[in-house]
């Protein structure tokens, strides 16, 4: 039977549509609109389109968008006072800056200078903490988007032995933590695995997060696992025209799309979840900043 395919696009049009009654909520019942700020250093071009992307993506569920675009030269002493400023402002419940950074700056002292409970990409290392104990915390929006879907596919995760392929501190570690808060058995590969591929066939659920395009082939995948695969690789495509590129993902998806039980495809998987993923946990911010219930199903 051909493998189910998980539709992250389908998906994240539900999460965005729960995000947005729970905002029309918080509007109507309580007069509050939850507010994202995203900061942008530099001029990367990816980064540009992301930071574009959330800020209409904000907008069309009824949250409140604001930017703050920095010169690629900005010091590390003004970028700290932006987040200060936005930090100490009730009207923002969710600060994200968007990463890589300029050489010059800090990553990790800029990202803990963010307030935790403002944290919505989740990586200030309190969350990171809450995280790896059990707590409340905010949660990487990838990996939760993840975490959604194959909740969704599987309703109950226990005892499930799940590999995840990459030991990133956005992807592949709080991964890991998250299937093992739903009771799976887990185990993190990485680039120094002996035996990768004896190690995958063991596994119900592949998570792929390595960023090599196409590494994973479908006689890695035991027949009926759940893969996801969180790769955004891009190749040249000179068969569709020249200058032309295409996305593929860290698996080869034809050959375990044959073998799987259930696979999300490059574009249109986990994608699509991490900026629907980001608005749930803004909304899930403000609700915790104004001691209002949470909505249900956003959060891990
Ligand atoms: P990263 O480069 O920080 O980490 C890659 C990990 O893969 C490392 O831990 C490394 O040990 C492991 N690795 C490298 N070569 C390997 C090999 N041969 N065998 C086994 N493991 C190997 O990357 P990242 O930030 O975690 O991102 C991974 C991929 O996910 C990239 O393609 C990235 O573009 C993509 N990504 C997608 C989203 C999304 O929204 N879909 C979000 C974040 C990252």
């Amino acid at each position: 039977m051909p493998a189910k395919i998980i539709d992250g696009k389908a998906f994240a049009a539900t999460v965005r549509a729960q995000v947005a009654d729970h905002v029309a909520k918080l509007e109507g019942d309580h007069g509050i609109t939850p507010g994202l700020a995203v900061v942008l250093v530099g001029e990367d071009p990816a980064s540009q389109v992301y930071v574009r992307s959330k800020g209409k993506q904000t907008v069309e569920v009824g949250m409140k968008s604001v930017e703050h675009k920095l010169a690629a030269d900005t010091s590390e002493a003004d970028l700290l006072k932006v987040i200060d400023d936005l930090n100490n402002n009730t009207e923002i419940h969710g600060i994200l800056v968007q990463l890589p950074l300029p050489k010059h700056l800090d990553e990790d002292l800029v990202i803990n200078s963010i307030a935790p409970e403002k944290d919505v990409d989740g990586f200030h290392i309190s969350n990171v903490g809450l995280l790896g104990t059990g707590q409340k915390s905010m949660v990487p929006c990838t990996p939760l988007g993840c975490l959604m879907m194959l909740r969704d596919h599987h309703g109950s995760l226990s005892g499930m032995d799940a590999v995840v392929i990459g030991r990133s501190n956005i992807v592949g570690k709080p991964m890991a933590q998250l299937l093992l808060g739903d009771s799976c058995t887990v185990t993190i590969a990485h680039s120094r695995t002996k035996d990768l591929p004896d190690v995958v066939r063991r596994a119900d659920i592949v998570v792929a997060a390595v960023g090599r395009p196409e590494m994973v082939p479908g006689d890695w995948i035991k027949p009926g696992a759940t893969v996801i695969d969180v790769g955004i690789n891009r190749l040249d495509a000179p068969e569709k025209g020249e200058g032309k590129t295409k996305l593929v993902g860290d698996v080869r998806y034809e050959s375990c799309a044959a073998v799987a039980g259930a696979i999300t495809p490059v574009p249109g998987g986990v994608g699509p979840m991490t900026i629907a993923c980001l608005l749930a946990n803004t909304v899930t911010a403000c609700c915790r900043a104004n001691g209002l219930p949470e909505p249900e199903g956003l959060t891990a």
